[in-house]
């Protein structure tokens, strides 16, 4: 059965001091699990916080996220053990990797905290090494590798343990045009493969057009284009 992720009925406002600033106005809006989506939007429109949202890592001022039709913050401990483990996982646009572990640790890494390493778990990760051209970085730690490169391992990081729904904020905000392409191609390649729902900010036309679905953040919603 292919999941759901949905925002129900989200409204979202940041307050700060005595200014608030209203991101979402009652945006209520399905993904569905084995298809791709971009969202786009004006800098400061929404994007980060409506993934954000999605991923379980901020709340909304009122309205729910639902996985499947159920509420992710009715989940008890155990079940968000798994949500953030099985469901979801999460490639924001700094890699975000561990400077102390190798980068085959921290291709393992959700494994490793989920304590779930076998001796097949470096075999598998040492062939997603392979697959994605770094191979020969394996025992090497991440400040060696360029921009490019981190951000290809956090992907590998984040499909380690396939999830449901993989979910990423500008990846390429950083990278210069040929390492967007071989990062965006990478999370195409997984998409499909592993039937993964893709869920990815981007201001770039170019990428949005290559997702199954483009959706604007614009006046506080989150409209289809
Ligand atoms: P985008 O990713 O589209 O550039 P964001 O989702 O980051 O936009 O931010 C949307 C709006 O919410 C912006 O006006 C931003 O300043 C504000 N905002 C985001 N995060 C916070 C926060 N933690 N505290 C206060 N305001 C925030
Ligand atoms: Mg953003």
């Amino acid at each position: 059965m292919n999941s759901k992720l949905s925002l129900h009925n989200i409204s979202k406002s940041y307050r700060q001091n005595d200014i608030v600033t209203e991101v979402f106005n009652d945006v209520s809006i399905d993904f569905l699990q084995g298809f791709s989506y971009a969202i786009m939007g004006a800098s400061g429109s929404g994007k980060s916080t409506a993934i954000h949202l999605l991923a379980g890592i901020d709340i909304p001022s009122s309205g729910t996220v639902l996985l499947s039709n159920e509420s992710i913050y009715y989940f008890s401990n155990e079940r968000s053990v798994l949500f953030f483990q099985k469901n979801i996982s999460l490639v924001l646009q700094h890699a975000g990797l561990f400077a102390e572990l190798t980068v085959l640790e921290n291709v393992m890494l959700k494994a490793i905290l989920a304590g779930k390493i076998s001796a097949n778990s470096y075999k598998h990760a040492q062939q997603l090494l392979q697959d994605v051209g770094l191979g020969d970085k394996a025992t090497a730690y991440p400040n060696v590798l360029s921009g490019g490169q981190q951000q290809r391992i956090a992907i590998l990081r984040a499909i380690f343990i396939v999830p449901e729904f993989l979910l990423v904020d500008e990846p390429t905000g950083n990278l210069d045009e040929e390492s967007s392409k071989q990062v965006i191609d990478l999370l195409l390649h997984y998409h499909k493969k592993y039937n993964m729902g893709l869920i990815m900010s981007t201001h770039n036309r170019s990428i949005a057009e290559r997702m199954n679905h483009v959706l604007r953040v614009e006046n506080k919603k989150i409209v289809n284009i």
